[in-house]
């Protein structure tokens, strides 16, 4: 009985975003000697905000949700990180997701600290006036935290452009002139940025590019599985499919398909995003997000939720290399399952780092009202993502570690550096 307790604690805690955000941070923490209270200080989040606030819905009705803010540390600038709209929101998730924001942009050098947000809610069975209800209410309820200078959210899942748009216009409103700095992942016409859409996949296809040379493959040619065909999983299938790759395999939260010859992706991309697309799609397998996980290919990119690839089905994996679009999809036991079999795991922090250097890009135009053509924001994309991995590939091959410690060698190193020479105040 209490083995069995001890088995379903432990089941629990692998898949606790906050409790592998904590073991992922003690491991770096061990390799850079880093000081006690300096660990103490960078494991706990600086603020955490949980609001409850009531919307009013189209049949009259009103229903109160439950959101969320979390800051992580802000040694290194204004805090950054998205807003989420999913049922199954929690704070210990979000808390986990503004860690890995914190130590996301320290991998890429952009000078922010994590943060993210979220509210409980599923935004598929909202309508789009209770959605922009929700929305302002939710950003009048956390403005005391969001603002150019200390933080700017940017999309995450469920949410998008539209809703980032929405963000802008109401903290505008409250403030009596336009901001619109105060969000990234806007739409064009209101200070987004060209390239933002697609950056986190552009992010993703550079660094699986680069992964795969590591292990002397190319791209072209590489058979592509995804998980999730939402704005990340969607983005990267186009833009590995036009870089030459088979792309055999997308799933989203119903199913997947799988066809061994290569899916029709310009024809998915038309209806991606809309309930049942992928369950139309007539020439291809129809499989779980489970089995899709498991199918024989070059490169894995799970691009929804975290906690699926764990000791349960680690082993199973066959993919070469698996690139984390998601945040958090492979558990620390998975890892070391995974590291003995020789996958090599691209982690989140380097992996999806596109969307926030993007972002980051958005905030600078914003600031100076001062506009770059696509050309230039993919080029200073592609050229940050590759100085990055190598700069992780080399400290992984100097520590003798995997990929994921190298990566957060270099994050934990640096906002730990940030911290300590800012000081303890007072
Ligand atoms: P999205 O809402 O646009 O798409 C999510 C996709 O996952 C959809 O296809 C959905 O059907 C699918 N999905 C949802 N629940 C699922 C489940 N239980 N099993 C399988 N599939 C499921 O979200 P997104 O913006 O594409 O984000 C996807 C992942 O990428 C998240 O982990 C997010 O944190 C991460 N990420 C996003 C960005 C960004 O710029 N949007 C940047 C960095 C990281």
């Amino acid at each position: 009985m209490a083995q069995m307790a001890t088995d379903q604690q432990h089941r629990t805690d692998e898949r606790s975003a906050y409790a592998i955000a904590i073991r992922q941070l003690e491991a770096a923490a061990h390799y850079l000697n880093l000081d006690r209270s300096l660990l103490e200080i960078l494991k706990r989040p600086r603020r955490e905000l949980t609001v409850n606030f009531p919307v009013k819905m189209d049949d009259g009705s009103i229903r109160v949700f439950t959101g969320y803010r979390v800051h992580h540390n802000p040694a290194r600038g204004p805090a950054k990180g998205g807003i989420r709209y999913h049922p199954e929101v929690t704070l210990d998730e979000v808390r986990a997701l503004a860690m890995w924001m914190t130590w996301k942009c320290a991998v890429v050098n952009i000078p922010y600290s994590g943060a993210k947000g979220g509210v409980v809610c599923d935004p598929k069975r909202l309508s789009i006036h209770e959605l922009e209800n929700l929305t302002r209410r939710y950003i009048t309820e956390i403005s005391m935290l969001i603002g150019p200078e200390s933080d700017v959210p940017a999309p995450d899942v469920g949410t998008n452009p539209q809703v980032m748009a929405w963000i802008m216009d109401t903290y505008s409103m409250h403030k009596g002139y336009t901001v619109p700095a105060v969000v990234t992942g806007k739409p064009i016409p209101i200070g987004g940025s060209e390239g933002r859409l697609e950056a986190t996949g552009r992010g993703v296809m550079v660094v699986a590019d680069q992964a795969l040379q590591q292990i002397g493959r190319r791209l072209d040619g590489a058979r592509v599985v995804i998980q999730g065909f939402g704005n990340v999983g969607s983005s990267t299938a186009k833009l590995m499919h036009q870089a030459g790759a088979k792309v055999i395999a997308v799933s989203d939260v119903r199913g997947g398909i799988y066809n061994p010859n290569g899916l029709d992706i310009p024809s998915l991309l038309h209806c991606a995003g809309r309930d049942g697309c992928l369950q139309a799609y007539r020439d291809a397998d129809h499989i779980t997000n489970e089995e899709l996980l498991e199918l024989p290919c070059d490169v894995l990119v799970p691009a929804a939720l975290h906690g699926v690839i764990t000791s349960a089905n680690a082993d199973r994996i066959k993919a070469r290399v698996i690139v984390e679009a998601a945040n958090g999809p492979v558990t620390p036991d998975a890892d070391e399952i995974l590291d003995d079999k020789g996958v090599l795991v691209v982690p989140d922090i380097l992996a999806n780092a596109g969307g926030v250097l993007v972002s980051y890009f958005e905030w600078v135009q914003d600031l100076q009202s001062f506009f770059w053509e696509e050309e230039e924001v993919n080029q200073k994309l592609e050229k940050a993502m590759r100085r990055s991995y190598q700069h992780v590939a080399q400290t992984a091959e100097q520590n003798k570690v995997n990929l994921r410690m190298g990566a957060y060698i270099i994050g934990v190193k640096r906002v730990a550096e940030a911290t300590i020479i800012r000081g303890i105040y007072p």
